[in-house]
């Protein structure tokens, strides 16, 4: 069968990505290693790179020579060529970071949400607060390729944000109306994307199996299998979140009762923790959190953290409160995926990720399928709280190609 223009041009722009997002993960390549890497031929190569030097999306340089011949050219990107913005929304705070066509962090924002988070005052307040930030390209405004935004919850491929429990957000059409707002092209991604942040920082991970379990705000799983990431029929691939836990426990965002993230989610912990110690529980954090009074769950949590350092008895039973939840959804997602690799993420996990790592090995024993025939890594995140919004920019460059 002939190919079609319009196939030669797809084909094109295929190649154009792929040296692209070889180029991101290496910083500089020869032509001739990249034609070894994507098998090309060294003619179709060079066409494609004269292309993607003629948009000014690649740059030459000289690289070092170890023989005494000529020094090798090198490719790589030219990181002002193109900008992508990454907006993380949560109940908390909305963070907005502005990347260079390398991924690279070059400005971010934190902006509190202590009034509210309704879909109105959320999109005020990108709306205010966005120009400001943009402004700092200094005139390059016009290069921005696209703005990715990512939530806790369930996303159509329009872009409509069916269900966000944490943020009790139901059917949204995000995209649509950031778009108006906005006036750029934007795309919306549910949180699987913060993996690809963790495997850009340790590309060794790209050849592993992975359950990335996070406990923050909300409560989920992304998984990596294959060397894919997982998104399942229709996107809501890895809701341990809404395991059921407790049949009798309180009402989830989701609307079950008793599901993990209604038992430990960090805003549910804070609660529980305020609650206990107005009730008369006995520990240092009663006088910490008289003198630290705060409304984000983060600082009570943080705060829950440092009593654990401390050995404080209630900050422990909470722990094991905790751990003894979410070793059995990590059970059940390992007997159900089959991971070699487990990262433990988000600021409820972080308080005491060696503990919960460590329950989750010895729970295996009792509620995992064949456990003494599993070898399994469990880590910390590492991308810590940027992971997000930088996974979301890594998503743009990869979704939006320059024309
Ligand atoms: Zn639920």
């Amino acid at each position: 069968m002939k190919n079609t223009p319009i196939d030669s041009r797809l084909a094109g722009q295929r190649n154009e990505r792929l040296i692209l997002s070889l180029l991101r993960e290496h910083g500089e390549l020869s032509q001739t290693q990249l034609c070894r890497m994507i098998a090309l031929g060294s003619s179709t190569a060079s066409s494609i790179v004269s292309r993607l030097r003629d948009k000014g999306l690649v740059i030459e340089t000289q690289g070092q020579s170890d023989k005494r011949g000529p020094k090798p050219i090198l490719l790589k990107i030219n990181p002002s060529s193109r900008y992508v913005a990454g907006i993380e929304i949560n109940p908390s705070y909305i963070h907005i970071g502005l990347f260079d066509f390398t991924a690279g962090l070059l400005i971010k924002s934190k902006l509190q949400l202590t009034a509210s988070h309704t879909v109105d005052y959320v999109l005020d307040t990108i709306e205010r607060q966005f120009p400001a930030i943009v402004k700092k390209l200094n005139g390059d405004q016009e290069k921005i390729l696209g703005i990715g935004i990512t939530l806790s919850g369930s996303v159509s491929p329009q872009g409509i944000v069916q269900l966000s429990s944490t943020l009790g957000w139901k059917q949204v059409p995000l995209k649509e109306m950031l778009e108006l707002r906005l006036k750029n092209k934007v795309l919306i991604y549910g949180t699987r994307v913060r993996l690809m942040a963790e495997i850009a920082q340790e590309p060794e991970l790209q050849s592993r199996n992975i359950l990335y379990i996070n406990v923050a705000n909300g409560v989920g799983a992304n998984i990596y299998m294959d060397g894919k990431l997982m998104t399942g029929s229709t996107g809501r691939c890895g809701e341990i979140g809404h395991i059921i836990y407790d049949p009798d426990g309180p009402v989830c965002g989701c609307g079950h009762n008793g599901c993990l993230e209604s038992l430990i989610s960090g805003p549910i912990l804070a609660d529980k923790i305020r609650k206990d110690i107005h009730d008369g529980a006995k520990s240092i954090l009663s006088d910490w959190l008289v003198k630290q009074p705060s409304e984000m769950p983060e600082d009570v949590v943080d705060l829950w953290g440092k009593a654990i350092e401390q050995q404080d008895e209630y900050a422990l039973q909470v722990r094991d409160y905790v751990a003894e939840r979410l070793n059995h959804a990590a059970a059940a997602a390992i007997n159900t995926f089959d991971p070699d690799t487990i990262i433990l993420a988000g600021y409820v996990c972080r308080q005491c990720t060696g503990f919960f790592a460590e329950s989750i090995r010895q729970a295996m024993n009792g509620l995992v399928y064949d456990s003494p025939w599993r070898d399994i890594r469990i880590m910390a995140a590492r991308c810590g709280e940027e992971s997000l919004i930088k996974g979301v920019a890594m998503s743009i460059l990869q979704d939006i190609h320059p024309i």
